[in-house]
């Protein structure tokens, strides 16, 4: 169980005058067989809130070695790696038996092993501006998909917006368009008014979007150009003997299918898994090292696994952005029954 998680129950897809094009979810499924609640369901939880529960389980906060920026580590020179970190402008050195690279989409642990050239950053030319919004900013605003347990999207063709609760008292979106990648940088470094203003200048749309969009304080605002990478393969880690990625920093994906951090999450326990496994003794791993006792299976796994949610969100950012997304049909937006 998650402390602040949100279940919703009711997913429904509009066009931009608000009429109903498809819906989905527990609500629907469940409707003249109330006992048959389902053991899994999603929750939506905020970024910070789900950090800070996993730190708890970490033992508290004082385990993190905070404010330090790895800046380069050498996995050749002795059977320990050597790190070098960057601590309030001085640099400070580590040892590691395995450095594990949890470090984003710009990874310098992804940039030492592989080398940044081999899969740059690739736009998706699409553009997505956020804002949180407290529903108590909407005055006596009343619409029956602000219930807490609705996520709702509208769209066009080309500009879409999904919203969902973030929290019990506040609502997020998300605007998505496509947009070239220059242009979409450009808007992103414009700031948050300028971002809040373009999100109200596309969706004059069906209430409570344009509401929404007017309440939701600007420093609560931002965007961002889409970005992956293209998929990576067990070879790319063969000379990496004591190093390795998980999360967006192994495979970067679109934002459109909700999947990079729950990908993440999964990389972890696949990979303490495989530590457990193959580090039962001392003697075993260092013998056969590291890449052969524990890398080899963590990555096959975590790379089958994960390819399938980095194709998927891409293609997402094709498809939600075109009319597929307003086909009439009673189930998530996606493009193949693997999504
Ligand atoms: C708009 C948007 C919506 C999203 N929605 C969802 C969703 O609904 N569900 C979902 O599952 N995923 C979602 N994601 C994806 C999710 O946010 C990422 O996949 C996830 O955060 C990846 O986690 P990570 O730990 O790999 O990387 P990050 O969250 O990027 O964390 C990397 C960390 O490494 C640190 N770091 C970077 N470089 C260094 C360095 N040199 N030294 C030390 N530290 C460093 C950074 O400061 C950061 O704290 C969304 C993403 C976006 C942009």
């Amino acid at each position: 169980e998650l402390e602040d998680g949100v279940v919703s129950t009711r997913h429904m897809v509009h066009n931009t005058e608000g009429k109903v094009v498809a819906e989905w979810g527990m609500r629907r499924w469940l409707e003249g067989q109330p006992s048959a609640i389902p053991k899994r369901s999603n929750i939506h939880i905020a970024r910070q809130s789900l950090r800070f529960q996993m730190m708890e389980q970490l033992g508290g906060t004082e385990e993190v070695h905070w404010g330090h920026q790895l800046v380069s580590f050498d996995q050749t020179r002795s059977d320990k790696v050597q790190l070098t970190f960057l601590v309030n402008g001085e640099q400070k050195y580590a040892e590691a038996d395995l450095v594990v690279g949890a470090d984003g989409i710009r990874s310098v642990v992804r940039q030492s092993i592989i080398g940044d050239e081999v899969t740059p950053l690739r736009s998706l030319n699409c553009m997505v501006v956020l804002g949180i919004c407290p529903l108590s900013l909407l005055g006596d605003l009343e619409s029956e998909l602000l219930d807490g347990a609705t996520v709702f999207q509208t769209a066009n063709g080309n500009d879409r917006i999904y919203m969902m609760p973030f929290n019990a008292e506040s609502v997020m979106w998300q605007l998505s368009f496509r947009m070239d990648d220059d242009e979409a940088k450009a808007l992103s470094e414009q700031g948050s008014d300028a971002l809040k203003a373009e999100a109200i200048r596309r969706l004059p749309w069906h209430s409570p979007i344009p509401e929404i969009l007017a309440a939701t304080p600007a420093e609560l605002v931002s965007g961002y150009p889409v970005y992956d990478r293209e998929l990576l393969t067990p070879e790319h880690f063969a000379n990496s003997s004591k190093a390795t990625l998980i999360g967006d920093g192994a495979h970067p994906m679109t934002p459109f299918k909700g999947q990079g951090a729950n990908q993440a999450i999964l990389d972890a326990l696949s990979l303490a898994r495989e530590i457990t496994n193959g580090c039962w003794s001392e003697d075993v791993w260092r013998n056969k090292g590291l890449r052969e006792a524990v890398l080899n299976t963590y990555e096959t796994e975590m790379l089958e696994r994960s390819a399938v949610k980095v194709e998927g969100s891409a293609a997402a950012a094709e498809f939600l952005h075109s009319d597929v997304v307003l086909e009439p049909i009673d189930q998530p937006r996606r493009m193949s029954p693997k999504d």
